[in-house]
């Protein structure tokens, strides 16, 4: 597996990293929450992570709520010194899927991985990458919009309108652009149609309809939430 390894005790994550690719792993090491992060969203092609709670600059606990909120379903697994029952729930519900307590053996750790790769790899998986504004958030895998945790049923046109929108959150798309980037290659539209079926999407999404900003004279804004 391609994995990265958060891990400030750089004695720990050279032992890891040398224990890993005798595996036949492929390691990248951080020592710090922050280029752990931006590894773990950037990087193409990681499989996993193992990330310590312990770090000098962000908690692994906030890099993990990070990365579920950027819609990554990064399989990641926890170590921790702290074997107390309420930090095991909180670096749950911070989005890990798994947790290891210090110290740990290496074959534990390794079956522990593998578990997760079987895991993620068997469909058993946290709802894809989402584009969240306010109330209203957008599941690209399968498709659904929910707006206070309920469904709204859209149609091919809208759901794509509105995928535009929450995909650029606060700038402002000119009816010219949604009309690219909505409307199948070819179809010819006027732009009124973009108006339309902004009131559509507005229509079906009730008071978070609001979220879509008219920008006079331009086009339409995703309300930055
Ligand atoms: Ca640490």
């Amino acid at each position: 597996m391609h994995l990265l390894v958060v891990e400030d005790d750089r004695k720990l994550g050279r032992l890891l990293r040398r224990m890993l690719e005798d595996d036949r792993h492929v390691v990248e090491l951080a020592t710090d929450g922050k280029s752990g992060l931006e590894i773990a969203l950037d990087a193409q092609g990681i499989e996993a992570m193992i990330l310590d709670l312990g770090l000098p600059d962000m908690s692994g606990l906030e890099v993990a709520r990070e990365v579920r909120e950027a819609g990554s379903e990064l399989p990641i697994l926890v170590l921790t010194a702290r074997d107390t029952v309420g930090d095991r729930v909180t670096g749950l519900d911070a989005g890990a899927d798994d947790y290891l307590v210090k110290p740990f053996a290496y074959q534990e750790l390794a079956a522990r991985l593998r578990a997760l790769s079987r895991r993620s790899s068997s469909g058993l998986k946290r709802p894809g990458p989402r584009l969240i504004s306010g109330p209203i958030a957008l599941d690209e895998s399968t498709r659904r919009v929910m707006v206070d945790g309920l469904a709204v049923d859209l149609t091919p046109r809208e759901f794509a309108l509105l995928e535009c929108l929450l995909r650029h959150p606060g700038q402002v798309m000119s009816r010219d652009q949604l009309l690219d980037q909505a409307w199948p290659y070819g179809v010819t539209v006027t732009l009124n149609a973009v108006d339309a079926y902004v009131h559509y999407l507005r229509d079906k999404l009730g008071a978070a309809g609001g979220h879509i900003e008219t920008v006079r004279g331009v086009g339409y804004r995703m309300a930055a939430s």
